[in-house]
């Protein structure tokens, strides 16, 4: 039993074959094709020839598949699969479900945001393995996160529950992209986290990012340790007001920030203790996600592999 699982996002696009027990057999990840010429039709077309290559790489025909997920960037209406990924402007309503139904006639096709399926492959397969009650986050260009509740994925009313990027951690906070303010994202995002540290002094010594700040903080450098006390602080208020909400076991934490260790998860810890305050609260692990860059596809295999437990949707 094989699944097609495609990853897309703003810099990449991923393809693999699942096997049932959620084991990559055979993957492929490019660049996403970008600049302001590019155009709808010349990114489906690049995605249909990586599926032709990853299938042919597997040595399978199409139709020995018994499904294909896929994980996206967001906004998209959902289930219908109408995409309009925030960093891939050429992509405007574009019917990607329905292109994939067209290519796999069939066979299931399940699409979700792209952070919700780190989630759910963390829960399947991952550091939430074993746990019914599970917020899986993503902490990189943006911050996303999907929500299993009762051992099910929650979608919500229109497919968008769990996104605690927009939790507000501070109304007094910077201005986010949302148009609100104070939002998590607004202040862990890693883009937003170099440019907090640019305007408290930091040169790094290389570009401004947040991956260049994280390996500054872990050689001492001042500023770069309190960029990452800032993103820690806000990820554990986020977290102990989700944890109260949805009374969970754990949190996994994913995405590039979260490989920057005590730096970020010590302050993280501190704020969430001082914050998570009832007694069914504290007893929240929050833990670094298990599956690194391939947990997005593990996940969009199961929307099609542990369909009962992450599908809901037609
Ligand atoms: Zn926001």
């Amino acid at each position: 039993m094989s699944v097609l699982a495609i990853d897309i996002g703003g810099t990449k696009l991923a393809l693999a074959v699942v096997d049932s027990g959620g084991r990559l057999t055979t993957s492929v990840r490019i660049p996403t094709p970008h600049g302001d010429d590019v155009e709808a039709e010349t990114i489906w077309r690049t995605l249909v020839t990586m599926v032709d290559r990853v299938l042919h790489s597997a040595g399978i025909l199409s139709g020995e598949l018994v499904g294909v997920g896929v994980g996206c960037g967001g906004p998209m209406s959902w289930p219908s699969g109408e995409v309009s990924p925030l960093n891939i402007p050429a992509w405007r309503g574009f019917p990607l479900r329905d292109r994939l139904v067209k290519r796999f006639p069939g066979v299931p096709v399940r699409l979700h945001n792209d952070a919700i399926c780190v989630a759910v492959g963390e829960h399947w397969r991952g550091a939430g393995r074993g746990w019914d009650n599970v917020l899986g986050m993503v902490v990189s260009t943006g911050v996303g996160g999907g929500l299993i509740l009762g051992g099910h994925l929650v979608d919500g009313a229109s497919g968008n529950a769990g996104h605690i990027g927009h939790v507000v951690v501070d109304p007094e906070g910077p201005m986010c992209k949302c148009g609100g303010r104070g939002c998590l994202e607004a202040i862990a995002r890693g883009p937003a986290l170099a440019e907090w540290a640019v305007a408290q002094g930091w040169q790094g010594s290389g570009e401004p990012t947040a991956v260049n700040l994280a390996a500054d903080a872990a050689r001492g450098h001042p500023v770069a340790c309190a960029a990452m006390r800032r993103a820690g602080r806000a990820l554990g208020i986020a977290i102990a007001s989700a944890t109260h909400l949805c009374d969970l076991d754990v949190v996994c934490l994913g995405g590039g920030l979260s490989q920057a260790g005590p730096l970020l998860f010590d302050p993280l810890e501190e704020a969430f203790r001082a914050h998570a305050r009832m007694d069914f609260a504290r007893e929240v692990r929050v833990v670094p996600a298990a599956l690194g860059q391939d947990a997005g596809m593990v996940g969009a295999a199961a929307l099609v592999l542990a369909g009962e437990r992450y599908w809901s949707a037609g």
